[in-house]
């Protein structure tokens, strides 16, 4: 008989922390250190973040402030943000911010890594869906057809201040950009920087379902991450036991409208314009936390790598994916889930994944 996920995860408080994503992480020390936590809604989803030690407090106070901060410039739907300067320009150079340049440069890197997949040029095509205001249609083909030419992520520009201009942005004729698939990966990735500078040892956060786990448990043992059924809310494929590493989900249940009795969600395939349909419904990527990537807490790292990719790899569907991983380019693990009820793990998480007891899905290694 499945486990209910809500029995790992009940909720806030007692040495638990409820994590509302697909993605979800638990601790569930009930005696013992108690965490500081903080829950919020930013970025279109709750974030859930615990901390132990000394500098707990004010590191989940200064990840707040920065998470806040992150989302006023990188929300396309706030008008004052920097994204939406960029996109608003008419293709012009617009000077952002550091962080924003950073983590741009790093999407264009992950877009030619995965030979488009992830693309944030995608913008007009989730716009045309409905996704970014929640009124949610089927758009025409020939409104997809005139769409897709302005999805093409070679036409960002970015230049950092070390090449002596600055940091600007500037994009192609009628482009815009969406960075839905890769900011709270980012925004994970400068919480792991906060919790460094304000010694915390032991600590975990869940920025809807973009898991980082700093250290292990207070008891020493590893954090328990279950990843969702996407087929059952109420249930998971198994549990990783991770140590100072990121886990992101991306799922085609977690955001979706249904019309005429098919379901559409939101990840898009850029060679299609649709949502894509790879033959998966979920993908986890985890990735060790590597601490001294980040001299300060805006430089992009393994969070953003994670986040991105499992966008990407969710559009590229298990045969290209598992080439992807083999071909050993990134440095990452990855739980996928099938829509014909497989569940395949690359090798080198294998031992920290513990299958759902009694589970209906068939569990292969990927090597
Ligand atoms: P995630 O949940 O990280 O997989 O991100 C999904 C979000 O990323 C969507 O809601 C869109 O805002 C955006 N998006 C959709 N398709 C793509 C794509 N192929 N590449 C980059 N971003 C995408
Ligand atoms: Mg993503």
């Amino acid at each position: 008989m499945k486990r209910l996920l809500c029995l790992l995860l009940s909720c806030v408080l007692a040495g638990s922390l409820c994590a509302c994503g697909s993605t979800s992480a638990s601790s569930a020390a009930s005696s013992g250190p108690q965490p500081e936590t903080d829950e919020f809604y930013a970025m279109d989803t709750v974030m859930d973040l615990a901390a132990y030690g000394d500098g707990a407090k004010a590191a989940l106070s200064a990840a707040q402030t920065q998470i806040e901060t992150l989302e006023s410039l990188l929300s396309r739907t706030k008008t004052d943000s920097e994204v939406s300067a960029i996109n608003t320009a008419g293709g012009a150079a617009v000077s952002v911010a550091p962080s924003v340049a950073q983590l741009l440069s790093a999407a264009v890197e992950y877009s030619a890594a995965t030979d488009g997949a992830f693309d944030i040029t995608i913008a007009p095509v989730v716009s045309a869906w409905g996704f970014t205001t929640d009124s949610y249609q089927v758009p025409a083909q020939e409104d997809l057809n005139a769409l897709l030419p302005l999805v093409d992520y070679k036409q960002v520009k970015v230049w950092n201040a070390a090449d002596g201009a600055g940091d600007q942005v500037s994009l192609g004729a009628g482009q815009s950009i969406d960075l839905g698939g890769i900011a709270k990966g980012y925004a994970s990735d400068t919480v792991e920087g906060i919790f460094r500078e304000n010694g915390v040892d032991s600590g975990m956060i869940s920025l809807g379902g973009n898991v980082y786990v700093r250290g292990s448990k207070p008891d020493g043992s590893a954090w328990r991450v279950a990843v969702q059924d996407p087929a059952d809310s109420q249930s998971y494929v198994g549990v990783l036991s991770l140590t100072d590493a990121f886990a992101v989900t991306s799922g085609g249940y977690q955001r979706y409208f249904e019309q005429d009795g098919k379901r559409y969600h939101h990840i898009i395939d850029p060679s299609t314009g649709y949502p894509a349909e790879s033959g998966l419904t979920s993908v986890t990527i985890v990735a060790a936390a590597n601490s001294d990537a980040g001299s300060n807490t805006i430089t992009p790292g393994a969070g953003t790598m994670c986040d991105a990719f499992s966008t990407a790899l969710f559009v590229m569907g298990a045969d290209k994916a598992a080439a992807f991983w083999r071909s050993g380019a990134y440095d990452f693990d990855m739980v996928l889930v099938t829509d014909d009820g497989r569940v395949l793990i690359t090798k080198g998480i294998a031992d920290q994944f513990e299958q759902s007891e009694g589970s209906d899905y068939a569990y292969e290694v990927i090597r």
